[in-house]
């Protein structure tokens, strides 16, 4: 089965849905005219025997009463009865033989064997009363037999043979030609054959307007999408012919949603990268040419207004920078650099270099680890993650203030919580920080110097390693960053 399968599947035209369903009902259209053509035929031939059997034997039945009426058996120069018999075969174009009891052939129609004897099987069996019939289908003819029965009468009744006694006195053999059933077989045959070839047209001619109408909606779902990839609509296309087509034409509008979606988050990234990459150029050209502009600027002002430029173009290096990582984090999303990392020392490496900026502010950071944590991690990816989250925690802290990291684990999972007393997020803000270039807090994210992309950068480490992150803050009060990480790699 398989093998026919694949041979078929060589032929492209066999995989064709059109090619499949006019076959299917070309073969169901002509099949029953076959069966019907077949099965009709068949049953005519039975009874056309059948009924040419009966009269036959009822003419013969006659002709044996006459017989011994006659008796014919002792004396067969009767007239009347060569009649019959010559009536007979000519009437069914067949032979009529009559034997008597010593199985003695007196009468021939045919004239060839009187005077011989026959012994068959079945005349002796209609010596003993029994009628026989046999139809010869390939030769074309009937052979029956009946017996010529004498009833004893009261005259002739004896003590042995009481009145009404059935003897059976003789047999009449005939065999009658079928020919005619077979003509009449061989006209309908045609006739038939004939009727069968119309259909076969009319319905070979109606089951390829039917697929070519089924087949229809399929087509026009190709033609639709072809529009949308062609590019001359992005509307969600719609043929709801059929059941079938509506679920692919949805699934393709899904698809066509989703690829939109993608389209414009590029667009969007593409619109911000640009504008944020424009901002830092455009205050370096500002201030560049309001030095121009002044003829025998002082030394003082031309050293504030390049701290000012250099300021800028360190923006523009931090920007640069926070996309790479970011696209470098996209780019490779299936590496990752995987290594057994203790994540205890690992944290307190990166607090240790972060303390010098929090020292700035007054802030106290600290580690409180639960218990040691070891897990299968991309080092790199890992510090990128605990780095902007602590870096987070120092920048929108207040004066003073404090971060509290805490490291703990279960038997699947650990987790890191950055927890700060700074100035929190707004809670229209909350499921946007993870955007990128996304600031809660426009107005002070100059001085604070952010990229906004900070937690897209996280985030996108997090999605590597099949973690997550939630954020619980009060504005005020303080923020909660807690990131959870599966402990080994998980395979998909
Ligand atoms: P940025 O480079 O601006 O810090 P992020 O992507 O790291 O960008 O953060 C996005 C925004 O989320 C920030 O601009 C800030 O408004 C807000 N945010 C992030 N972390 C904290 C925090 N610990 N406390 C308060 N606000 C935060």
């Amino acid at each position: 089965m398989a093998d026919i399968r694949a041979f078929l599947g060589k032929f492209k035209i066999t995989r064709s849905l059109k090619v499949r369903l006019f076959v299917i009902m070309f073969l169901l259209g002509i099949a029953p005219s076959i069966f019907i053509r077949a099965g009709i035929l068949e049953n005519y031939e039975s009874r056309a025997v059948e009924v040419r059997t009966s009269d036959v034997q009822t003419q013969l039945r006659i002709i044996a009463n006459h017989l011994i009426t006659y008796n014919y058996l002792q004396d067969t120069s009767s007239e009347v009865i060569g009649a019959e018999l010559e009536q007979l075969s000519n009437l069914y174009n067949g032979r009529v033989l009559i034997i008597n009891g010593n199985l003695k052939i007196i009468k021939d129609t045919y004239g060839i064997s009187e005077g011989k004897t026959i012994i068959s099987e079945e005349v002796i069996r209609c010596m003993k009363g029994t009628n026989t019939v046999n139809y010869d289908a390939v030769n074309g003819f009937i052979e029956l037999t009946i017996p010529i029965v004498e009833t004893v009468s009261a005259q002739t009744a004896t003590q042995e043979l009481p009145e009404g006694t059935e003897l059976v006195r003789g047999v009449m053999l005939t065999s009658v030609s079928t020919d005619t059933i077979v003509a009449t077989i061989d006209i309908l045959n045609r006739k038939a054959l004939i009727v069968e070839i119309i259909m076969v047209v009319v319905i070979f001619a109606l089951a390829l307007v039917l697929v070519q109408i089924l087949i229809r909606p399929f087509e026009r779902v190709t033609k639709a999408i072809s529009e949308v990839k062609e590019g001359y609509t992005n509307e969600p296309i719609s043929v709801p012919d059929y059941l079938e087509t509506e679920h692919i034409v949805d699934a393709f509008n899904s698809l066509l949603e989703r690829m939109k979606a993608l389209d414009d988050s590029r667009k969007e990234f593409v619109a911000n990268v640009s504008h944020e990459l424009k901002t830092p150029i455009t205050s370096v050209k500002v201030l560049a040419d309001s030095l121009l502009a002044q003829q025998d600027a002082p030394a003082e002002l031309y050293r504030e207004f390049m701290k000012d430029i250099a300021e800028e173009i360190e923006r523009e290096d931090k920007i640069i920078n926070d996309l790479l990582a970011l696209v470098k984090l996209e780019k490779t999303a299936a590496q990752l650099n995987i290594s057994v990392i203790n994540i205890n020392e690992l944290t307190e490496i990166i607090l240790k270099r972060l303390r010098p900026i929090a020292r700035k502010k007054n802030i106290e950071v600290t580690l409180i680890s639960k218990r040691e944590v070891t897990a299968e991690v991309d080092e790199v990816k890992m510090s990128l993650i605990l780095t902007n989250l602590v870096e987070n925690a120092i920048k929108y802290n207040q004066e003073q203030g404090k971060v509290e990291v805490t490291l703990d684990a279960d038997h699947q999972f650990f987790t890191v919580q950055v927890a700060d007393t700074g100035i929190g997020i707004p809670e229209d803000a909350i499921n946007h920080i993870y955007e990128r270039f996304y600031r809660a807090d426009k107005s002070h994210s100059k001085e604070i110097g952010g990229t906004g992309l900070g937690l897209a950068i996280t985030r996108s480490a997090l999605v590597l390693h099949r973690g997550s992150v939630k954020v619980d803050s009060k504005v005020g009060e303080g923020s909660v960053f807690t990131v959870k990480i599966p402990l080994t790699r998980v395979l998909v």
